[in-house]
């Protein structure tokens, strides 16, 4: 049997690869690192987290990402499986400890019979065959510019901004202290997963005119500075009102400042552990295109952090998507050239759990295809169907912007219209419903 061709063994890659090769089917996965880096990646691993080491809230009760997490396990996902294998404590997330994840990707793909490795960069899309490009928010310029002269759409550019890491030695914890927000966690291990720096108003006030005041990175002539809301720069935060970060990243609501439990901080700033050692520590929803000399000077003015070294300070990222409403059909192929499928972030999802539910689905449409099946994609009213009904169809092209899941991208539920329903009854009868129906999607592929 003809292999299916992978092109980027990121989050969307490598899950295709799996999928595919547990269809029965050949695969082989063209990958540039190391042979050409991004700015993003360290390594040549498969599926390398660039940022965070958070697959975000495993709550598949009362969270839509939740929910997808539950479909890929469901889906014999092979990133679930492996982040769970590397989990680390963090709440109510699922965090991962990003090189042992991805050097465990890696393993298992190599340790697949149907899998191959092709090294190096493809600057074409190619005619013949049957193809997934999976190149991701930094596809290569070579490839965007064979995809933009296909498709006619420019593939389009924005910034995202890296949450700087710090040494955990570093952090003064006569100042700080360890606690999940609410205490949330099933282990103590999991209900101390944060550590906390307390805020004073004066501490606050001093630390917003320092954001405000430090020096940015300018866009280049040309780039489009639209940010995706999930992800704003927190000076942009900032600029946006003064009050903006204490009612977002640094909002001191569920923390009892163990060295004052008596005196309630006026914000709080979080950082999550980044690694199984537990020695460095991201600070939680702090991206930013400060420039560096400025971002170690703006971040030391936080309390606990006087002394603060970094292991890598943020910065500002470009990220390509296609038009998908307009370019691409509810089996992710591309309307113009029915033998490429996208898959990933690059097909206008947003986030590695998105970008590797892409893959999964990606890949168990081309495996069918290959084996003379059609397979539709799963309900809108699951996590995943509701991602694809999105990009392919229920956003406008004419503003469409990155996605990640949540329920307002589900269709209502009977039962409940016309009522007014609070979350506490409409999330969970959603995720009932969708459970059930990924099940009997699954179920018609058996
Ligand atoms: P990737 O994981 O980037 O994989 C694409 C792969 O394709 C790469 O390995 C690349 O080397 C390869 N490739 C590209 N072009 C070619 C070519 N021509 N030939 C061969 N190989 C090629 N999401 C989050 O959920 N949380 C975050 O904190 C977060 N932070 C981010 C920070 C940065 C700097 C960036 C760029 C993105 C961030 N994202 C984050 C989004 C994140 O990239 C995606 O969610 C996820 O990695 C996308 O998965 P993917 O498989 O589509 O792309």
């Amino acid at each position: 049997m003809e292999p299916i061709h992978i092109i980027g063994a990121g989050l969307a890659g490598s899950e295709a690869a799996w999928q595919i090769a547990r269809a029965g089917v050949p695969v082989v996965l063209h990958e540039m690192r190391p042979q050409v880096a991004t700015f993003a990646h360290r390594t040549g691993d498969c599926a390398e987290m660039v940022c965070s080491n958070s697959f975000r809230s495993d709550d598949d009760r009362m969270n839509a990402v939740g929910q997808l997490h539950w479909e890929m396990r469901a889906a014999d996902g092979l990133i679930m499986a492996m982040a769970e294998r590397h989990r680390l404590p963090a709440g109510g997330a699922l965090a991962v400890d990003r090189d042992a994840f991805s050097q465990a990707v890696t393993q298992a793909l190599r340790d697949e019979p149907l899998v191959s490795f092709a090294p190096g960069e493809v600057t074409a899309l190619p005619a013949e065959g049957r193809w997934i490009v999976a190149t991701g928010p930094l596809t290569s310029a070579a490839l965007g510019q064979s995809i933009r002269s296909l498709t006619g759409e420019g593939s389009l550019a924005f910034f995202d901004a890296i949450a700087p890491i710090v040494h955990a030695e570093s952090i003064d914890m006569s100042i700080c202290w360890r606690q999940s927000r609410y205490d949330k966690g099933e282990t103590e291990e999991e209900r101390t997963a944060y550590i906390n720096c307390p805020m004073t108003r004066a501490d606050y006030e001093g630390f917003i005119d320092a954001l405000l005041a430090a020096e940015k990175t300018e866009f280049h002539e040309g780039e489009t500075a639209g940010y995706f809301d999930g992800c704003l720069p927190i000076e942009v935060m900032a600029e946006r009102g003064r009050e903006t970060l204490r009612h977002g990243p640094m909002k001191p609501v569920g923390l009892t400042n163990a060295h004052n439990p008596t005196e309630k901080p006026y914000a709080v700033v979080q950082l999550r552990r980044d690694n199984a050692l537990g020695t460095l520590y991201n600070i939680v929803g702090f991206q930013t295109k400060m420039k560096y000399g400025s971002q170690t000077d703006v971040f030391r003015k936080i309390p606990g952090l006087q002394n603060a070294s970094f292991a890598r300070l943020g910065g500002i990222h470009r990220n390509s998507f296609l038009n998908s409403p307009r370019l691409i059909d509810d089996r992710l192929r591309l309307r113009a050239r029915p033998n490429l499928r996208f898959a990933g972030q690059v097909t206008g999802v947003e986030g590695y759990v998105e970008s590797a539910a892409m893959g999964l689905l990606a890949g168990r449409m081309a495996a069918a295809e290959a084996l003379g099946r059609d397979l539709p994609p799963p309900p809108a009213t699951t996590s995943m169907g509701a991602l694809v009904n999105h990009i392919t169809g229920g956003a406008d092209a004419k503003t469409f912007q990155p996605m990640n899941v949540n329920f307002g991208l589900y269709p209502p539920l009977d039962a409940m219209r016309g009522g007014r329903k609070g979350r506490k009854d409409r999330y969970p009868a959603y995720t009932d419903r969708a459970k059930a129906d990924f099940q009997q999607w699954l179920a018609g592929q058996a």
